[in-house]
């Protein structure tokens, strides 16, 4: 079994799956799935979101190369896993580390994710669907990382 090949499939997924949740979270969240994830934005009634669909829109490719990677015992089984490990990476970024979610890992301060709350807490002072920027999660520009940066009020 070439293992290798097999980590860089997921890796490579991984990657590629940070660029879909920017693809989609720009053209997609903020287009016509407006609608899904507009009380991310404008504030909610429960603790659950419509925006929460997207974790099972996304579940789904991940479902069908896990089947069909299993069934066929091919590659697909790799991008499976990488679209999963994306997804719950994004699940403990995004809603527990940044929206404290959970009252766990309030505290988490290192320069990493200093730098991505940053980022994603600008994203937030839009509350419309036009407009906006760092669409992306896990990836944001370097600027975010400085020491010393300060957010704009
Ligand atoms: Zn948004
Ligand atoms: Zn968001
Ligand atoms: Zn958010």
């Amino acid at each position: 079994m070439n293992i290798l090949l097999n980590i860089g499939i997921v890796l490579a997924t991984f990657f590629f799956m940070e660029f879909m949740a920017w693809f989609t979270h720009k053209f997609v969240m903020h287009g016509f799935l407006w609608y899904l994830h507009r009380d991310h934005h404008q504030g909610k009634e429960g603790w659950f979101e419509k925006n929460d669909s997207f974790f099972l829109i996304f579940a789904v490719p991940s479902a069908y190369c896990f089947m069909t990677g299993i069934m066929y015992n091919d590659f697909r089984l790799f991008i499976g896993i990488g679209i999963a490990l994306y997804g719950l990476c994004y699940f403990l970024v995004h809603d527990i580390i940044i929206h404290q979610r959970f009252k766990i890992w309030r505290k988490w301060d290192n320069k990493y994710v200093l730098g991505i709350r940053r980022a994603h807490k600008i994203h937030h002072k839009y509350l419309g669907k036009e407009d906006g920027e760092n669409f992306g999660m896990l990836i944001v520009p370097m600027r975010y990382f400085r020491q010393g940066y300060k957010e704009q009020a």
